[in-house]
């Protein structure tokens, strides 16, 4: 495989975990070296309807994560290592390739591990022309730098703001610092993107450009979620979609876990869309009943 050489992977510190390896010689927290892989690329429709609207999200699966998720649901790809490497030409490719399906924009989901042969493709196609709006799909356990040295690239940021309390962080997803870091990360994407903006070519439903922060209600969790909602509301009031999510499903594997080893439930999701209204806030609410695992795609190299 033609491969380019990034001086970031020679010393890794693309994301809050600052592991410091180099990964043409070893894999860091993330289980990754330089080469990207990828898990599947290919139409999804179930991101916010903004996002999906009704030809689908041009959504790249990568494979690897910087998080530890105790009830990780996308393990296979996370941890499991299922996925296929890619070069930067190919991964052009694919952003066609997607763009011919009807996409409304590419989607890149858990990039953050690769942002340096992502940039390069990115910038590769946009020399060319390439209009579609990409999206950072994010953790938000990211180096700030690394955010900063999207801007111009992305015009989308999907980032998950998943804990506001340090010790949930490191008990749920072995991610110290996560709240630091994930106020930094959401501060810098605001900066570049102020604004939400929708098309106006497609009844104005279609965003392209703007940040959009989701947040997975946890059971238990009601009081850090009603938080969470506050402080994103305070900062950044209506520069910011909210998206709060519901979906939440044990994934079978959190026998030592068990306050959160069940579903959220319908008081604990309708409180916090009770919580959120009261304070004015705009945004996603999912209908109640879309937990189960119907969403999870399949990660099987489709579109590779
Ligand atoms: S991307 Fe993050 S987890 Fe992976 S090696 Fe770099 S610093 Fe470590």
């Amino acid at each position: 495989m033609e491969r380019d050489l990034y001086k970031e992977y020679e010393e890794c510190i693309l994301c809050a975990r600052k592991c410091r390896v180099n990964r043409y010689e070893k894999t860091g927290y993330c289980k990754s070296g330089a080469d990207m892989r990828i898990a599947r690329a290919a139409l999804h429709m179930w991101e916010e309807p903004c996002i999906s609207g009704t030809k689908g999200s041009g959504a790249v699966f990568f494979t690897g994560c910087n998080m530890g998720c105790v009830f990780c649901q996308n393990h296979m790809i996370s941890s499991g290592g299922i996925g296929k490497e890619v070069s930067e030409g190919r991964l052009a490719e694919i952003f066609y390739e997607l763009a011919d399906k009807g996409a409304n924009n590419i989607n890149l989901v858990t990039g953050d591990i690769y942002l340096p042969g992502i940039k390069t493709a990115m910038k590769r196609v946009k020399e060319r022309g390439f209009k579609l709006p990409f999206i950072l799909n994010t953790s938000s356990y990211l180096n700030v730098e690394s955010i900063r040295s999207l801007e111009g690239l992305i015009d989308i940021y999907l980032p998950d703001f998943k804990y506001i309390r340090d010790e949930d962080a490191k008990r749920l997803s072995n991610a110290p610092g996560y709240p630091k870091a994930a106020k930094a990360a959401v501060d810098e994407m605001v900066r570049q993107c102020p604004e939400c903006i929708f098309d106006e070519t497609d009844n104005g439903s279609i965003l392209k450009r703007g940040v959009i922060v989701r947040h997975l209600l946890m059971p238990g969790m009601l009081i850090q979620a009603k938080l969470i909602v506050k402080y994103l509301h305070d900062r950044y009031g209506d520069k910011v979609i909210l998206s709060l999510l519901d979906q939440y499903t044990p994934n079978g594997r959190l026998e030592s876990f068990p306050e959160i080893n069940r579903p959220v439930s319908e008081t604990e999701y309708n409180s916090l869309i009770r919580y959120a209204q009261s304070l004015g806030v705009k945004g996603y609410m999912q209908e109640k009943g879309s937990a189960d695992d119907g969403f999870i795609p399949e990660f099987d190299l489709s579109g590779v």
